[in-house]
């Protein structure tokens, strides 16, 4: 029962009790009456107000209750009972919780919001980081086949395709430890320089094919007349070379040198291959891997031109000639400047008419104290130092402006031939320099005549037909020299646009005693009259000579047995003394 109801029943029997004491004592003794009467009164209000407060107090407790576990749970609202303030501040408090609720709420949601932005994030770092494993594992891939494709670089870049022989790169660097291990243990070291004589001829006339073969055989051979702490190295096209390390005496050098012209001895295919060898000696020689070189180099040199198979060792005589060399450059330079330089001239006999038909121009140097220094000194150093351009130019336009002359004292029909250089013929402005040159001196370019060496346009046949068409397009005569020595193919023969072969004097000089020059000089001659070309024979030297070319109807001759090659003023009167020797011998 509620405490309420308690305090009514309480105070409803506290009623009818009072009545009833009221009913009885009022009359017997109205002191007692209202002594009980103001007892009970008293009573009465005690109760009623603590009634009263009780029930605040539990109503209080009840909705602190309500307060408490409405906070508690957060869910709940206050249970409101009645209006009083309590209900009130319950309204309040629910009020209060409502907003927390929906603050709560809000929250949560953007609790939840945040939420889903990191499951996001967690995704997007894991999808990430997925990415990157692939990333690094493909870098690693590329990384890798990049390390492979540096060593194969490395590789190629130290090593000569063709042969697998180390390349000069690597040479280098071995010759450079060489050096440094032989300063440090006072060791004797070689370097030698391999090149394989006439293998350009090879190359040329059996193709790049065969000449490769060639190459690889002979490095192969190499290969094996070598210890294996020797090295060898392919350092361009022909050219080898070996470094010995750690060797007791400088002669052991020839020792291998031997072996290595012996490796050369037996044919390949159906190729003679023969090589020079220069050598030069640690620390003799020089002391660093510039003097070895250029020493062994300049052995090999000399080797080279006392006639190949054989080596040569490095000598203090081979660096005066070569200063010489260089010296003989600069003078040449002055000599041009100086106009030291002078034309000569051979002239050329046509069999069977006897005529004079032309001269060919042979270039002179008239030095003030060496005397007469012919071009086969000069010419290679001239080549070398690019002096040729020059002097090649003065000699063109001096053999133009020489030949009018002639034409204009009545010689008309005279033709003058030029040499031309591989630089000359190969150079884009020849064709220019040419026309320029007979512009000026007024010749007609029919009476010009180029004589260029078959080796020049063996070279490469695509470049020389290409040159060869060029100098043709200015309508000059173009003749090959020393025809045979470059085994020139027919099939090329009969592309180039050429009036003329000469038959290189080596062949002439056998006729008519030997019978395979003989024989050689007669093919030359049907095979170039089949493709309609002229054929000059030249160095002839004898009047037998002449008689055998008359017969073989060999249309032109060239050589001392007609003239030595003489200067301009004295060659106008050799022409007609030599017509009238000539037709009447
Ligand atoms: P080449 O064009 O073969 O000239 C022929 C060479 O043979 C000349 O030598 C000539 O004097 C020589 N000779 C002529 N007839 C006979 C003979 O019956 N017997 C012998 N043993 N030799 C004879 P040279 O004048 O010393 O010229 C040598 C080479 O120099 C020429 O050979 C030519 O290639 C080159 N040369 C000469 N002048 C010039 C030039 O102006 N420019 C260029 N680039 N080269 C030139
Ligand atoms: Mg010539």
């Amino acid at each position: 029962m509620k405490l309420q109801n308690k305090v009514l029943i309480v105070t409803g029997l506290a009623v009818i009790l009072f009545l009833f004491f009221s009913y009885f004592n009022v009359i017997r003794d109205s002191f007692i009456s209202m002594s009980v009467l103001t007892i009970f009164i008293f009573a009465t209000l005690v109760f009623l107000t603590y009634a009263f407060i009780i029930n605040r107090i539990e109503k209080l407790n009840k909705q602190l209750d309500n307060i408490t576990s409405a906070t508690q749970t957060s869910k709940k609202e206050i249970v409101i009972e009645g209006s009083d303030e309590f209900s009130h501040i319950s309204n309040k408090i629910n009020l209060f919780l409502d907003n927390q609720r929906s603050s709560i709420n809000l929250l949560d949601k953007k609790i939840d919001g945040l939420e889903k932005e990191v499951e996001d994030a967690k995704q997007e770092l894991l999808n990430a980081n997925i990415e990157l494993k692939q990333k690094i594992a493909e870098h690693s891939t590329v990384d890798k086949s990049f390390t492979d494709h540096r060593e194969n670089i490395t590789k190629i870049q130290r090593h000569d395709i063709l042969t697998e022989l180390p390349n000069r790169i690597l040479f280098n660097e071995a010759l450079n430890k060489t050096i440094s291990h032989a300063k440090r243990h006072n060791k004797i070291a070689a370097v030698l320089i391999i090149n394989l004589d006439a293998f350009r001829d090879i190359n040329t006339a059996m193709g790049r094919a065969t000449g490769d073969f060639v190459l690889k055989r002979i490095s192969k051979r190499f290969t094996k007349a070598l210890r294996a702490e020797d090295m060898l190295a392919r350092l361009e096209g022909d050219e080898f070379i070996v470094l010995l390390n750690d060797i007791e005496q400088a002669k052991f050098a020839s020792v291998v040198a031997e072996k290595l012209l012996a490796a050369c001895s037996k044919p390949i295919k159906e190729f003679f291959v023969t090589a020079s060898i220069g050598i030069s000696i640690y620390p003799n020689d020089g002391e660093s891997l510039e003097d070895l070189l250029n020493n062994a180099d300049m052995a090999l040199y000399k080797a080279k031109s006392s006639g190949g198979n054989s080596y040569q060792f490095y000598t203090e005589q081979m660096h005066i000639e070569a200063s010489e060399y260089l010296q003989l450059g600069a003078a040449l330079r002055e000599a041009i400047e100086n106009e030291e330089l002078t034309l000569y001239f051979q002239p050329k006999l046509h069999i069977k008419t006897g005529t004079i038909i032309g001269a060919e121009a042979l270039i002179r140097w008239i030095h003030p104290e060496l005397g007469i220094i012919t071009p086969a000194k000069f010419i290679p150093v001239a080549e070398e130092t690019g002096l040729i351009m020059q002097l090649g130019e003065w000699a063109l336009r001096k053999a133009c402006k020489t030949n009018k002359t002639w034409q204009d004292e009545g010689y008309e029909h005279l033709t003058v031939a030029v040499n031309i250089s591989p630089k000359q013929f190969y150079h884009p402005e020849i064709a220019t320099i040419i026309t320029n040159v007979l512009n000026e001196s007024g010749l007609n370019p029919q009476y010009l005549e180029l004589e260029i060496n078959e080796a020049t346009v063996m070279d490469d046949i695509d470049k020389a037909m290409a040159a060869l068409d060029r100098i043709k397009a200015t309508g000059v005569q173009i003749s090959i020299d020393h025809f045979g020595t470059g085994y020139t193919s027919i099939s090329h023969l009969k592309r180039f646009p050429v009036s003329a072969v000469k038959i290189d004097q080596s062949f002439i000089k056998g006729v008519p005693n030997n019978p395979n020059d003989t024989a050689i000089t007669n093919a030359f001659i049907a095979l170039a009259h089949n493709l309609g070309i002229e054929v000059v024979a030249e160095g002839v030297e004898t009047s037998e000579q002449m008689q055998y070319l008359s017969i073989q109807n060999c249309d032109v001759i060239q050589g001392y047995f007609i003239s030595h090659p003489l200067p301009a003023q004295k060659i106008v009167q050799q022409f007609k003394k030599l017509m009238d020797r000539v037709l009447l011998g």
